[in-house]
């Protein structure tokens, strides 16, 4: 497994500079420095990659980007072009890489910077979002905790010696959380291997992985009637998905009473698919949200508020 942690800094818009509408839309984060490091089979950290990448679009440093990552207007002029900086990541990355980061920012804006300069396919990975492997495996929760790089690295006891927010030590410090969670996991679970604890992990960035429909139904229908007949498909090749059964020999769990509603599914290409329902707030038509979407971390049932049965100490002295 080619396993590399990377870390991007990008610039934006800056209000000083008038740029055309349509190429902002293309391109609204523009790469400026690019850091990596390989993470070993072994997990100790491996070979580094750094870059500074001169902006073609965004050249005038955005301010609020100069304060966090210390980067100077003249130090913008000092890289290598995109271009010529993918054609060098790419024998460091190897075959078939994974870019783990933190977050899933970063995999969008390199792909988007790779279309803007028409090299789009130059390079294909898979991406880890590292914060969610922090959170399932180190934390052991599945709820949408975006926990901060240093959260993740005082959680562990991790040492914070180096510069945050540069491309370089960022990716060093993400690459340090993988190796800990990974080695705490490993120790407390003997039979997974690192692949087999990351793979719920890995997702392909270009592959549309979230869908959102509405439907409105006529008053007094029932929605959980309406979506037991809803054919519901993959939000990346549009299949005909099979929904998994709940506890209780019905697919839908409801989140609550009259609300929100959840099901699980399976694409039979693409896994796992989780999808959501939520009663629009408008309340003169019965109208829904559906929203399908392939997880890119394990599948997570949420909390229906059914309660277990409480744990209940009995005195025995009683
Ligand atoms: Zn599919």
């Amino acid at each position: 497994m080619n396993l590399i942690v990377v870390d991007l800094e990008w610039n934006s818009a800056s209000r000083s500079q008038k740029i055309d509408p349509d190429l902002v839309s293309l391109m609204r984060f523009e790469i400026i420095e690019v850091g990596a490091v390989r993470l070993s089979e072994d997990l100790s950290l491996g070979k580094t990659f750094h870059r500074y990448v001169t902006p073609v679009l965004y050249k005038k440093i955005h301010y609020h980007i100069a304060n966090v990552t210390k980067r100077t207007q003249k130090s913008l002029r000092e890289g290598v072009l995109f271009t010529q900086m993918v054609d060098e990541l790419v024998p460091f990355a190897g075959e078939k890489p994974i870019f783990a980061s933190w977050g899933t920012s970063d995999p969008e804006v390199f792909l988007s910077n790779s279309h803007f300069h028409g090299i789009g396919d130059s390079l294909q990975f898979r991406a880890l979002n590292a914060q969610a492997v922090f959170s399932g495996l180190a934390e052991g929760v599945t709820s949408g905790n975006q926990r901060s790089v240093e959260y993740a690295l005082d959680f562990l006891r991790l040492e914070k010696d180096l510069p945050f927010h540069e491309a370089i030590t960022d990716a060093i410090y993400t690459a340090r959380i993988l190796s800990r969670t990974l080695e705490m996991e490993l120790a407390d679970r003997p039979e997974e291997t690192i692949e087999s604890l990351l793979m719920p992990y890995v997702y392909d960035p270009r592959m549309t992985r979230q869908s959102e429909n509405v439907i409105t139904l006529e008053k007094g229908d029932d929605v959980i009637a309406y979506l037991e007949l809803y054919d519901f498909t993959c939000p990346a090749c549009g299949s005909k998905i099979d929904l998994a059964e709940n506890n209780s020999g019905g697919y839908w769990y409801t989140v609550k009473a009259g609300k929100r509603w959840f099901a699980a599914a399976t694409c039979d290409k693409h896994g796992d698919i989780e999808i959501s329902v939520r009663k629009a707030r408008r309340t003169d038509v019965q109208s829904y949200m559906i929203r399908t979407l392939i997880p890119e971390r394990p599948i997570k049932i949420p909390f229906t508020g059914e309660k277990d049965t409480p744990f209940m100490w009995i005195d025995p002295d009683a």
